[in-house]
């Protein structure tokens, strides 16, 4: 009786360790049809206004166009600090964290960026990050001493990088279908500063404008992907945002961001890839960092560090 006692528990370990390595080695052999990923990040929308719009006022072009062959999700949150660098860096690295919003801290944890330059024999030239923020440019880098100012991705943030200043959107989406022509990366974060920007400036019919604009941009985006051989076929679209804005009966409403209302935390979801199911709401709940680390499944690459789970509900 005292020998199986013992032995119960190594067997449970013994177990535990051929499941796990199971999984890893199962999934480490899906092949999926997915060979780029892009992440669009359409800053500080509220879902209200968005996904959680039902005649999709102002996003015509996600309902009409990308929802018919995407998945879309009711049930996405930022768990984090619901600030533009915190959210963005959930996204790249797969943590929440509390980091200076201005761009005067790197993000604690390597991004997929540098995971898959890594696994990508140090191909700089196809990982990029895409924003009409400057202040976004600080992802490529991070703290940690074992990945800081290695495996970086390219960059072209804001009017001339990093403390130059913010640019507006229609020239990032310019930019956006240069690099995707003429660099063709095969992992890309675009970010759109609208309809955060408006926000900011207290303009209810520009911010209304913003959504509009950036809902016209990931139509082209789409569109693009859909008809350019490199593109078509092989190639996962995210859609989302870095974080949401006030409920209006919180504080000044849509005007500002950054605490844990329901307004600011609650945001929209949308993905779109040959390998994703096709007019489908997914039901289980997810949040920012799930993102980077379905993307490490769909692109084979470790995110040792990631604290998210892959969005299984999204797959075929
Ligand atoms: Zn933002
Ligand atoms: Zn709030």
């Amino acid at each position: 009786m005292k020998i199986i006692l013992t032995l119960k528990p190594s067997l449970i370990v013994f177990l535990s360790a051929f499941v796990m390595f199971s999984c890893r080695h199962d999934s480490a052999l899906t092949k999926y049809n997915t060979e780029n990923v892009i992440v669009v990040v359409m800053d500080g929308a509220r879902y209200s206004e968005v996904l959680g719009d039902a005649d999709a006022l102002y996003t015509p072009r996600l309902k009409n166009n990308l929802t018919p062959t995407s998945v879309i999700s009711h049930h996405f949150y930022n768990n984090g600090s619901t600030f533009t660098i915190p959210g963005h860096a959930a996204l790249t690295t797969g943590n929440f964290q509390d980091i200076d919003n201005n761009g005067g801290q790197l993000p604690q944890n390597s991004s997929i960026f540098q995971h898959w330059i890594k696994a990508n024999n140090n191909n700089t030239e196809k990982a990029w990050i895409i924003a009409s923020k400057d202040k976004l440019e600080i992802l490529k880098n991070c703290v940690d001493s074992e990945w800081n100012g290695q495996y970086m991705p390219s960059t072209n943030c804001g009017a001339n990088g990093l403390g130059t200043g913010y640019r507006e959107d229609s020239v990032t989406m310019v930019r956006a279908l240069s690099i995707l022509t003429n660099n063709q990366p095969k992992l890309a974060l675009i970010n759109f500063r609208e309809p955060d920007y408006s926000g900011h400036a207290a303009d209810w019919p520009k911010y209304i404008k913003g959504i509009q604009d950036v809902d016209e941009y990931i139509y082209r985006l789409w569109d693009f992907i859909e008809n350019d051989p490199n593109y078509k076929g092989k190639t996962t679209l995210f859609v989302t945002n870095d974080h949401g804005r006030h409920l209006d009966s919180v504080n000044d409403g849509y005007i500002s961001h950054g605490d844990d209302c329901l307004g600011c935390r609650h945001i929209s979801f949308y993905a779109f890839g040959p390998d994703f199911k096709q007019d489908y709401s997914m039901g289980e709940e997810h949040e920012m960092i799930d993102i980077p680390a379905t993307i490490a499944e769909l692109l084979h690459f470790d995110l040792p560090d990631g604290k998210g789970r892959i969005m299984q509900e999204l797959f075929k």
